[in-house]
């Protein structure tokens, strides 16, 4: 007997009620109820993860569980707010109880790590797609934004980049030893830098979390900041990993400036603020990286150890 809808729901869903302070009413009537205290502000986000467009058809069903939720908390970190609750509006094809059981069982490893309440949701039929939406507090006035960056700002990024387009590079290779495993880690499970975010509320001018390439997401910034910068190509933070198989991709320069997935911070700080940001940064145990400078002309530039321009192509995944 195929499963109901409701029995699918209570069975991998809303079996682990969290209490949570302020979700006054989870899942289980027409709505949620949920409180935002005073003194705060609500960020909303969602997004929409497709099989074969954000994710590889052959991830894992735990992994592909783990991941949507990351990607939206990923959001929440780039604006410095501290997660509070998320929805789920779930198509698939049919109602598979060892793929539904995988899934829930990644998706609910990652909210546990945040104490992250599932509070209400969907489920229709259709070709597998996740939508989850995220709800998270931050104090008023402390949102990090896209648009405050300021000539001289330094500009920061936390992690490595590039790690997770260099396994999509290596996808099909017979090889696999622990950096392998190590970059595939990073795609297929990505850690959204919550606590970086937070720390960076009253830290950073303006802050974008690195999903579609550092020239795509740092170039937001610029736009909507109204000014441009100046990284350097041998400042740009690549993991112990990626340096051991570099000679391996084609372009390793590339993956670390135009490749995705990856989820870290890019965030530009006031020189006077330089000192704690690397103080708080070494408390938390989360590197972060100077990788250049905001200057007033507008645009990104990048040049090498040589000081000579580096060109860059108008990278970023773009749907349409
Ligand atoms: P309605 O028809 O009123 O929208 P549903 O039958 O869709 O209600 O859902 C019943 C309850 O189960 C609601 O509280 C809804 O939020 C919750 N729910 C449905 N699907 C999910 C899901 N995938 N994850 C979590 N909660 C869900
Ligand atoms: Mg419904």
């Amino acid at each position: 007997m195929a499963l109901s809808e409701f029995e699918l729901i209570e069975r991998y869903f809303a079996g682990r009620r969290a209490v949570a302070p302020n979700v006054l009413l989870g899942i289980g009537d027409d709505c949620a109820l949920l409180k935002v205290p005073p003194g705060m502000t609500l960020a909303v986000s969602v997004d929409t993860s497709i099989a074969g467009v954000h994710f590889p058809d052959d991830m894992s069903p735990a992994d592909v569980g783990y991941r949507s939720l990351a990607v939206n908390l990923s959001d929440l970190a780039a604006m410095g707010a501290e997660p509070s609750w998320f929805t789920l509006a779930l198509t698939i094809s049919r109602a598979d109880e060892a793929w539904l059981s995988e899934f829930s069982a990644g998706l609910f490893e990652l909210a546990e790590r945040f104490s992250l309440p599932l509070v209400g949701g969907d489920v229709t039929r259709g070709p597998l797609s996740i939508s989850i939406q995220v709800g998270g507090l931050i104090p008023d006035g402390k949102a990090l934004l896209r648009s405050g960056a300021r000539a001289g700002d330094a500009v920061y990024a936390t992690g490595s980049l590039g790690d997770a387009a260099a396994a999509l590079a290596l996808r099909g290779d017979a090889q696999v030893g622990p950096s392998h495993r190590e970059l595939f880690g990073r795609l297929h499970r990505p850690t959204p830098r919550i606590e970086a975010g937070m720390v960076l509320r009253d830290l950073a001018s303006a802050c974008i979390d690195v999903s579609d390439g550092l020239v795509a997401d740092l170039g937001h910034v610029l736009k909507r900041s109204g000014v441009g910068a100046r990284i350097e190509l041998q400042c740009l933070p690549r993991s112990a990993a990626f340096r051991e198989l570099a000679e391996q991709f084609a372009e390793p320069d590339a993956l670390v400036l135009g490749g995705g997935d990856d989820y870290e911070l890019c965030c530009t700080v006031p020189p006077e603020r330089e000192v704690l940001l690397q103080a708080r940064f070494a408390e938390l145990q989360c590197p972060i990286t100077r990788i250049g400078r905001v200057e007033a002309e507008p645009g990104l530039r990048c040049v090498d150890a040589r000081g000579e321009d580096v060109p860059l192509r108008d990278a970023g995944y773009r749907h349409f």
